[in-house]
């Protein structure tokens, strides 16, 4: 998305590097066009193998999926499309905000009645509130920030692509960026390096290539979450080629996320996502492994550490219940399961019940954010305190995790920080 907007300006020389594959026009999976996006998970070279974390401290390190190739994680995301609160973004000073957003080229469009499938009608039903989730789909098609934003600009004579490119650090002249250096050895120069690997990657980038700047890592989020499995009874209609969510609902800093399927392993099976959108604990972390600080970073995303988290995510769980057991639910759902071992809901009674499971259940919601904060580890440009020609522009930079799933909201982020920069230049 930078790299389309920065060469908007024809004087600017600008070269992308994704260490995944590309992602030209024409030549795009079914698995990332269709509706199903849980498909992506079959197509190896679309996932950053590298990332494992622990959702709650000294718990179990498991892997993180994060999207890898041209396009990121919108190659490969669930395709929810929501902005979030304003209030919020202008608290951070962010002023611009309707500016970025009328910006923003990938679309936000709603599924049509026969899209949806059998939970997301439940939870339409059940919930005056709940609505359709507007989608980055146009036309019954995945729309990924490469082909919003670099397909019309893949034949300007001043951006190169490269994928298949992996960046191992930035290179400095003293606290100057003079370029990258990448994992073969070559040497790319450059006047100014914008790093946008996402909030696990970005940070580690940094760290490797020995920046000092105090914070860089800290402070890591996710939005908490638990899944309410959903057994759904025979009969009950599942396109397991079709959308996996379809709507929403979110009230009360927590969001409801129905998925009407789960795979083709656990056929006949649905779940209810409840997230804890606005969470206080900041003590997740992104660290260089000191055995191996060239390796993959070690992740802990301390999801729960803060105890208002846990009461949140508890009362949420309370609304969640009501939820699958009302009337629209127990049409289609024969039993609600809160673990793979089969304990049930009902075994869940009590907030000291739910209080006592949550550290064991509880999960991220591949919103990996905040690790490399504006004010913090970067200014209100995004550029690295302490270092010229270093940005960093991506999920990492939000000050908190904002309070909806981070893809629009960090688009909004680059289009903000990309008019800033060509407005600066002028
Ligand atoms: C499975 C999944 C489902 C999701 N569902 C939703 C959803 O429905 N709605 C929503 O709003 N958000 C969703 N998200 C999150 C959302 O897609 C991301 O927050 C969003 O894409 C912003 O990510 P980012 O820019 O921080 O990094 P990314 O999009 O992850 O991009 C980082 C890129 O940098 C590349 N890279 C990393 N290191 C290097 C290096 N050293 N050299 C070169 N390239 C490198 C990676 O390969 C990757 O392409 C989902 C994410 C996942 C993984």
């Amino acid at each position: 998305m930078l790299a389309a907007r920065l060469s908007e300006d024809a004087d600017r020389e600008v070269v992308l590097l994704e260490s995944g594959p590309g992602l030209p026009a024409g030549s795009v999976p079914p698995e990332i066009d269709g509706a199903n996006f849980l498909a992506t998970a079959d197509l190896p070279d679309r996932q950053d193998p590298g990332v494992s974390a622990t959702r709650v401290t000294g718990g179990p390190s498991t892997p993180y999926r994060r999207g890898r190739g041209v396009g990121g994680s919108s190659a490969v995301n669930a395709m929810v499309a929501l902005r979030g609160d304003a209030g919020l973004y202008r608290s951070w000073g962010w002023d611009d905000i309707e500016e970025a957003w009328a910006a923003v080229a990938v679309p936000e469009i709603e599924p049509d009645d026969d899209e949806l499938g059998a939970v997301d009608r439940a939870l339409l039903a059940a919930a005056v509130d709940a609505r359709r989730a507007p989608l980055t789909r146009r036309g019954g098609r995945r729309v990924t920030s490469a082909e919003a934003y670099l397909w019309p600009a893949s034949d300007r004579p001043n951006l190169t692509i490269r994928h298949s490119t992996t960046v191992d650090q930035v290179a400095l002249a003293g606290r100057r960026a003079v370029g990258v250096v990448l994992s073969n050895g070559e040497e790319i120069p450059a006047e100014r390096v914008i790093v946008s690997a996402g909030a696990i990657r970005t940070p580690a980038l940094l760290l490797r290539s020995g920046l000092d700047t105090p914070g860089i890592g800290t402070g890591l989020q996710d939005h908490p979450s638990v899944p309410l499995t959903l057994a759904l009874r025979s009969g009950v209609p599942v396109d397991h080629d079709g959308l996996v969510i379809g709507a929403y609902r979110q009230r009360a800093g927590i969001q409801f996320l129905p998925m009407n399927h789960v795979g083709r392993d656990s056929v006949g099976f649905g779940v209810l996502l409840v997230a804890l959108m606005t969470p206080r604990g900041r003590s997740g972390s992104v660290r260089l492994d000191p055995q191996d600080p060239g390796g993959p970073p070690l992740v802990d995303f301390a999801l729960l550490a803060d105890p208002v988290d846990i009461r949140a995510l508890t009362s949420g769980i309370g609304d969640a219940a009501e939820l699958v057991r009302s009337r629209p639910f127990a049409e289609i759902v024969e039993e609600i399961y809160v673990d793979h071992a089969g304990t049930t809901l009902d075994a869940l009674t009590g907030e000291v019940a739910i209080e006592r499971w949550l550290p064991r259940a509880v999960g991220d919601y591949v919103h990996a954010s905040s690790s490399c904060a504006m004010g913090t580890v970067v200014d209100a440009d995004g550029a690295v305190l302490g270092y010229e020609g270093v940005y960093v522009c991506d999920a990492s930079v939000f000050p908190t995790i904002p309070d909806v799933n981070t893809h629009l909201p960090t688009t909004m982020l680059a289009e903000r920080l990309s008019a800033r920069w060509r407005r600066g230049r002028s």
